[in-house]
């Protein structure tokens, strides 16, 4: 599991490494980092992850410390780049199809091609910052194949199961994977001895804690699993691909009877039908004979958490509750600082550096000057240089100067705003808990009557 990058990422990104390119707070691109890419052989930019912020061949990403800020590269404009990418034979192949994908008729489609190339002319000057993946992360950039629950939701719901490195989790439906690596993260436990020899399905689950995850989609099960592999997480997470309501609890290859789960999550449409195979009556039950058993499910109606309440009650479950997590989220930034004393007109979010500032001052020039030769006079003579005005060069070096030795992201009043009620009902959460069975072998080892087993 040590090549989880979920688990242990290290300080810098690896090769074959998942990595997330954070663009922007909403915008994050998950991509698997590779120094080779069949489609460029012979060439040492590796993959490329093509953004609308620029072009970012994997050769920039691998051996960078996370967290760090990394520039476009000019692959779509510059020299090195027309010559080095679309030399291939493959990659012009590529490249059609991909135009070919966007292809519109007659003027449309040329007013695309325009449209495009100003695009990455911009691109060039933008950045992402490289990320190590985390549950967290995953959750706001994976590929959606259902709703998926969300860290408010989950975070709260693992602290509720007493899920620590250890648990042994039962979860269903896996759907598009996003609880599974919350729960995979919240049950390894990494810091146990792993020199043992003793590597008996017990003594592996006891040492790393295990997710029992179970999905009846053919599609997203296939999928899920890829990830899981992909995420080096195959070992702490096991896939079945079952209907939990109709066939129970047991995986692939492992009798129900020896996974002891002592948590359970059930993020599916009738939790209730599942139910019957998640009690102690049965020899082939799923759950551990000598511990609470700590039970959440995931209902979006309340109706379905009013017939999912009444069989719990029926099964013996206790300290049944329901809870609804309405998680808002307040956004704390600085107020525009005004620049325009400076010259920097249009160049007020607080950039973070003299640098950024410079960039940013030049990206709204070049697109003040597309507008321009798009025809609009007035603007050509608002802003045509006078006899009085300094040369562009000029002119940045007073900018440069006079931002030198300002710390620009300390600049504005810090204000904060809770972002607009957008629907925040995700879902509501049922918690229960199953007491721990209690066989006349128990009772007699309370009395006092054997001595305690090692
Ligand atoms: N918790 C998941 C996540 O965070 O990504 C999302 C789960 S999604 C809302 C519900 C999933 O349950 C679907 O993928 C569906 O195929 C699966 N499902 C529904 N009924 C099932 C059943 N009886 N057995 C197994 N999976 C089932």
């Amino acid at each position: 599991f040590k090549s989880s990058p979920f688990l242990h990422c290290g300080p810098n990104a690896e090769t074959d490494s998942l990595a997330i390119l954070h663009l922007k707070r909403d915008l994050l691109i998950p991509t698997v980092l590779r120094s080779h890419d069949e489609l460029n052989e012979g060439y040492s930019e590796g993959k490329v992850s093509n953004t609308r912020f620029g072009s970012f061949p994997h050769s920039t990403l691998i051996g960078v410390p996370w967290g760090s800020q990394v520039r476009a590269s000019i692959v779509d404009t510059g020299s090195r780049g027309r010559k080095g990418w679309e030399g291939k034979g493959k990659k012009r192949k590529r490249d059609k199809e991909s135009q070919a994908q966007d292809d519109v008729a007659g003027v449309e489609k040329k007013q695309k091609v325009e449209v495009e190339s100003k695009a990455a002319v911009k691109a060039a000057t933008g950045f992402v910052h490289l990320l190590p993946p985390t549950p967290e992360i995953w959750t706001a950039s994976l590929p959606h194949r259902t709703q998926v629950v969300y860290t408010p939701d989950y975070s709260y719901i693992l602290h509720r199961l007493r899920v620590t490195p250890g648990t042994v989790l039962i979860e269903a439906g896996a759907g598009s994977g996003s609880f599974t690596h919350a729960a995979a993260r919240a049950v390894y436990n990494g810091h146990q001895n792993t020199n043992t020899e003793d590597s008996t399905q017990d003594s592996i689950m006891k040492r790393w804690g295990k997710v029992w995850s179970f999905e009846f989609h053919e599609q997203r099960a296939q999928k899920l699993q890829e990830e899981i592999e992909e995420h080096g997480l195959n070992g702490i997470v096991e896939l079945t691909y079952r209907d939990v309501c109709q066939d129970g609890f047991t995986p692939n290859d492992t009798p129900a009877s020896e996974l002891k789960a002592n948590a359970i999550f059930l993020d599916l449409p009738a939790p209730w039908l599942a139910l019957k195979n998640l009690t102690r009556a049965s020899p082939s039950s799923p759950l551990s004979p000598t511990t609470a058993i700590h039970l959440c499910t995931f209902s979006p109606c309340i109706e379905q958490v009013q017939r999912t309440i009444t069989t719990l009650r029926t099964q013996g479950w206790t300290e049944i509750e329901m809870v609804e997590i309405a998680a808002h989220r307040i956004e704390v930034r600085r107020e525009r600082v005004g620049l325009a004393e400076e010259g920097l007109r249009g160049v007020n979010d607080s950039p973070a550096s003299v640098d950024e500032a410079i960039e940013r001052l030049r990206e709204v020039e070049g697109r003040s000057r597309i507008f321009r030769n798009e025809g609009n006079e007035g603007e050509e003579q608002a802003t045509a240089p006078g006899p009085a005005q300094v040369s562009k060069q000029q002119r940045l070096e007073n900018i440069r100067h006079a931002l030198e030795g300002r710390k620009l992201y300390k600049e504005g009043r810090l204000i904060h705003r809770a972002e607009p009620e957008i629907k925040t009902h995700t879902s509501y959460l049922v918690f229960a808990i199953l007491p721990r069975g209690w066989s006349e072998e128990d009772e007699e080892l309370a009395q006092g009557k054997w001595p305690a087993k090692a």
